[in-house]
């Protein structure tokens, strides 16, 4: 006998549900970084779904093949079943809408109470559904299930309902795109909720899956494929280069680059939480400015605001609007915190990226006190300046890497220092230029950029390298003493630098001692020991150091006295004031006096008329560097102020 069954059930829509859920989970296995925030309840979120449309597609199953498969109690633990992976679904989406903002991440204890609660309802509405309606038992016209869907499409409407609410009245902690999302996909959802309910009863048709599943593919587009900061909800560096490759060269591009600074925050144990909390309520406030502003996190905390307008007017005003938002999130921090807003048009000639965020970080270095906030908008030949220092940086960044001690972009030059003792010119400086195309660069250019790029220690070794080779070239016709190098005070205190310099020295058969090392006083402040280490090792092995402009720095004489230095360099501002001021020359009198009790050689720089240099000799130094004796000029010319050796 064949019987008709009424309840015959399409499960189309789970199957696709299926379908999406297992692919989400094949790429979510292979994607990184697995450990933030969002994956973990996508990923559970994403496991829990193919569970229990598993699980609804077997309950299915046996609503349409009742007379084959079913049994009461196995079909009532299947419909229990669903019911709690369902339930899990529904805590994940309202976990993961919620715990979005940070500020609600905080109060877990509260979360802990509410999700108590929620649980206990629904399990009461499960018992009561199964127990009271008594429906699930096969009846003539099969078996009815759409009591059971209908329960559980209600409590999906509640957590929509309650996610969307949080996000309302969460308003200004969660992030735009959170808002934007939640605000578009709630109602979808709910709508999608009411249909299967309806459509059910007349239809059969069952595709519950597809209001739950999308919300985690959702989820998993825009905060883990896609680089949305999850925490701040802004886009990151990734985002802005796209950004940027898109739109640079095509259009107006205006910034506002952001970059945070903690004044003495070394010696601060501060509260990291408060400061990502600060960092994001800042970022919502921007974000609240306009549509037009775009927010990007570069890093912990670097932001860069795009400003999208034509106009200058609106972006002065944007760009003061994002300055107060920074300026209030100050105010209310524990820990102090000031910021360097630099703001201004795009430059048309950038067309990379990468030119772009090095010309606000140039920009942003010029401002060295960081015991304030810095607002600066770009002026036009801010645009100039930084393309030598870029076009220097790139050309050091090569030098660097490709390390050929002859490189002739580094040009040395040299300027003879005048020995008062023998009248005559038995030393040199060793001075560096920078050959860029046609241009050549002075060292207070390019050496500030080589030790702020990392790449002075390939200029030091070149220099060495090419100052060894004139000293070999002409040792043995002229009479000389030696000529010095400048090293830089970054190098000496590195662990390996000086090895480097011994070993480009031993490359030469000459003595040790032809060679000299300049180094300044500020040098001693960065890692005294390891320079003093440095140093000590390298004079033993015969070579003599100079301390570099004296009277500039600020560092205590008696650490300097503790390192190995025979010369003493006075800076010319020293001997411009002691001209100038009596107090100044007494000063100046003293000091060379009790260097030269203490066995220092002493040398006084920048000498450039007669009168300079009649103080010079008055005073007693044992060695005139300066215009006035002689010029810096390129090495290979400066054997010709050396005596030439006789015996030739
Ligand atoms: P410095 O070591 O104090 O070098 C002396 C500077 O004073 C040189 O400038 C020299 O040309 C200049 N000078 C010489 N005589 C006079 C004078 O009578 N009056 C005046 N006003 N100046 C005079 P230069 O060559 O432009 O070098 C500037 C600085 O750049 C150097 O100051 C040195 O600190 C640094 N520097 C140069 N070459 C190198 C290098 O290879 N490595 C490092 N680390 N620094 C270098
Ligand atoms: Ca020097
Ligand atoms: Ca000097």
């Amino acid at each position: 006998m064949t019987r008709e069954i009424f309840f015959h059930y399409n499960y189309i829509g789970e199957i696709a549900g299926l379908i999406i859920a297992g692919l989400m989970l094949l790429i979510m296995l292979y994607s990184k970084p697995k450990d933030t925030f969002v994956y973990k309840y996508i990923f559970y979120g994403t496991i829990l779904s193919i569970v229990s449309i598993l699980v609804h597609i077997s309950i299915i199953f046996v609503a349409n093949n009742p007379e084959n498969y079913y049994n009461k109690y196995i079909f009532m633990a299947q419909l229990m079943l669903f019911l709690i992976v369902y339930m899990g679904i529904l805590y994940c989406i309202f976990s993961y809408v919620n715990m979005m903002s940070i500020v609600r991440r905080k109060q877990r204890k509260e979360f802990l109470i509410m999700y108590g609660i929620m649980t206990l309802v629904y399990l009461l509405g499960v018992v009561i559904e199964i127990a009271a309606s008594g429906l699930y038992k096969l009846g003539i016209e099969g078996i009815d299930i759409r009591h059971f869907t209908r329960y559980y499409c209600c409590a999906g409407i509640v957590c929509t309902i309650f996610c969307f609410n949080a996000t309302l009245s969460n308003k200004n902690s969660v992030s735009r795109v959170i808002k934007h999302s939640v605000f578009a996909i709630a109602p979808l959802i709910l709508t999608l909720l009411i249909a299967q309910i309806v459509i059910l009863s007349r239809f059969n048709t069952i595709f519950t899956a597809l209001t739950y599943v999308p919300v985690f593919l959702l989820g998993y587009m825009l905060f883990h494929s896609n680089p949305y900061d999850e925490v701040t909800g802004a886009q990151g560096s990734h985002a802005l280069n796209a950004y940027m490759h898109k739109n640079l060269g095509k259009r107006k591009i205006y910034v506002s680059y952001v970059k945070l600074t903690y004044p003495g925050v070394e010696n601060l144990v501060y509260d990291r939480d408060d400061l990502i909390l600060k960092g994001i309520a800042a970022c919502r406030s921007v974000e609240s400015i306009s549509n037009k502003v775009k927010i990007f996190r570069v890093s912990e905390d670097k932001y860069v605001n795009i400003i999208e307008t034509d106009k200058e007017s609106e972006f002065l005003n944007f760009a003061n609007q994002i300055r107060g938002v920074f300026d209030a999130a100050k105010t209310e921090v524990s820990i102090p915190i000031n910021y360097i807003i630099v703001s201004g048009k795009v430059d048309e000639s950038f067309d990379e990226p990468l030119k772009c965020r090095q010309f606000y970080e140039y920009i942003s270095r010029k401002f060295k006190d960081l015991n304030s906030s810095h607002f600066y908008l770009v002026k036009p030949t801010d645009y100039s300046d930084f393309m030598e220092d870029y076009e220097i940086t790139k050309a050091l960044e090569d030098i660097r890497n490709r390390l050929d001690l002859d490189d002739d972009r580094i040009v040395v030059y040299a300027q003879p220092i005048y020995s008062v003792d023998t009248g005559s010119f038995r030393v040199a400086e060793a001075l560096t230029r920078l050959k860029l195309g046609d241009k050549i660069i002075n060292p207070d250019k390019f050496i500030p950029i080589a030790e702020n790029s990392g790449t002075i220690h390939a200029v030091t070794c070149i220099v060495l390298n090419k100052v060894c080779r004139v000293i070999e070239s002409i040792e043995n016709y002229y009479d000389f003493d030696a000529i010095s190098i400048n090293v830089s005070s970054k190098e000496i205190s590195q662990n390996n630098a000086h090895i480097e310099l011994f070993e480009i020295i031993n490359n030469y058969e000459f003595d040790t001692s032809k060679i000299r090392l300049e180094i300044t006083e500020s040098a001693m402040f960065e890692n005294f020991d390891v320079a003093n280490e440095n140093m000590k090792f390298l004079s033993r092995a015969g070579i003599q150091f100079y301390l570099d402009d004296f009277g500039t720095g600020y560092s205590s004489l008696e650490r300097v006295m503790e390192c190995p230095f025979r010369t003493i360099k006075f800076d010319k501002t020293l001997l411009y004031k002691s001209l100038d001021d009596n107090r100044m020359d007494d000063i100046m009198t003293y000091m060379i006096e009790v260097f030269k009790k203490n066995g220092f050689v002493t040398l006084v720089e920048g000498v450039e008329d007669e009168s300079q240099s009649q103080y010079s000799l008055e005073h007693g130094f044992d060695y005139i560097q300066g215009y006035h004796y002689a010029k810096p000029e390129p090495i290979e010319g400066v054997k010709k102020y050396f005596n030439r050796k006789t015996k030739f």
